[in-house]
């Protein structure tokens, strides 16, 4: 690391215009044939050193494929993911499984069901052991201050560590999930859906802990999520999935104020708002997402799309910038911005 990174890191002050990854026409299509399941295609967007970038999208929209593309647990069909955390910057889309490993303690996931990747016969002690293990990291007398020093830090106590799984809440349990992910000292963390299976009232806690972790071990996280107040609250800047595709990237105040896809729109629109006085009575995105191996042709979004018309049809998905950092997809929209700021 070089001393001018590690000083960044000590005072956790994150240098938000380095790239730590780019994403570059990613594409996962699963199975053969005429017709293979376009989970991503051609999906490009950066994540700089020490942001949070949300995914989100509806179910099916291809965000746990990202997550799992990145961490390689899948290996892509074509792109390139140019990681710029490890030394020289290397394409983790071109590496072999074997070449990915070294890469595997920089770069952890956390998942939305975190009991279901826990040995229920494993202490915690030996959950955080065999992740400490599997990079060589905290041997022999090292060991024990370590584990307790992580757990420490996700929120638990030293005594948790002689504990077994199903001895643990739901909130708890992903704490620990986050704490065996930070066992090995992970420069990029992607969170899937960390907070669907915890109840609203330990959500607020869980996130706290992620936002508060990122700021003082220097993290850069990509949080998926279908939650859209919790991306507008942790989010620097938000990634809008669809069908695969991106339909919409903009810092998070530009999106939440100024969203400029339809489908953006819809989503924001469908999400829960708290007073129900101001809730929507209309809902915007009606009838199913299509079969991802029939996608619509040119604009994905357009059989779901108010605004639709024949030309969309045939319509590229080149994304245009319509205000600082903030690109869409539509070709419609482009030509009227939403309200952006216009002197
Ligand atoms: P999300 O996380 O946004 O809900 P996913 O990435 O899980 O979406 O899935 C995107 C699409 O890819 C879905 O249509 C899903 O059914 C399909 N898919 C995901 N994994 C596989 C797989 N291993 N084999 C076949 N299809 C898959
Ligand atoms: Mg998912």
């Amino acid at each position: 690391m070089s001393a001018v990174r590690q000083l960044l890191v000590d005072n956790a002050v994150p240098a938000l215009t380095t790239p730590l990854l780019e994403v570059a026409n990613l594409r996962k299509y699963f199975g053969g044939g005429a017709h293979p399941v376009r989970a991503v295609d051609d999906v490009s967007f950066t994540i700089r050193q020490g942001e949070t970038l949300g995914l989100v999208g509806e179910s099916g929209s291809g965000k746990s494929t990202i997550g799992r593309l990145l961490t390689r647990l899948v290996d892509p069909t074509g792109g390139q993911m140019r990681y710029h955390g490890a030394g020289a910057s290397q394409d983790l889309a071109a590496l072999s499984q074997s070449q990915y490993r070294p890469l595997r303690s920089k770069i952890q996931i956390i998942f939305q069901d975190p009991y279901a990747s826990l040995n229920p016969r494993m202490r915690i002690r030996d959950v955080l052991a065999e992740a400490l293990d599997t990079h060589g990291l905290a041997k022999g007398r090292a060991r024990t201050p370590r584990i307790h020093e992580l757990l420490e830090q996700v929120g638990l106590r030293p005594e948790h560590a002689e504990r077994f799984p199903h001895e643990f809440s739901g909130g708890q349990r992903q704490r620990i999930g986050i704490a065996r992910a930070l066992a090995v000292e992970p420069q990029f963390i992607v969170a899937d859906e960390p907070l669907s299976a915890l109840d609203v009232s330990i959500q607020a806690q869980v996130v706290n802990l992620l936002g508060e972790l990122k700021e003082q071990l220097g993290l850069t996280l990509l949080f998926i999520s279908h939650d859209l107040d919790v991306v507008e609250y942790l989010c620097d800047r938000v990634v809008v999935l669809y069908l695969g595709r991106v339909m919409e990237i903009a810092p998070t105040e530009a999106l939440y104020a100024q969203p400029q896809h339809p489908y953006t729109r819809a989503l924001l629109a469908a999400a829960p708002i708290p007073d129900p006085a101001q809730r929507r009575s209309i809902p915007l995105l009606q009838g199913d997402l299509p079969s991802p191996a029939h996608p619509p042709s040119g604009c994905v979004f357009r059989t779901r799309c108010p605004l639709a018309e024949e030309r969309c049809a045939s319509a590229d998905l080149t994304l245009r910038e319509v205000g600082p950092g903030h690109l869409h997809a539509c070709w419609k929209t482009a030509l009227t911005p939403f309200s952006l700021s216009t002197p």
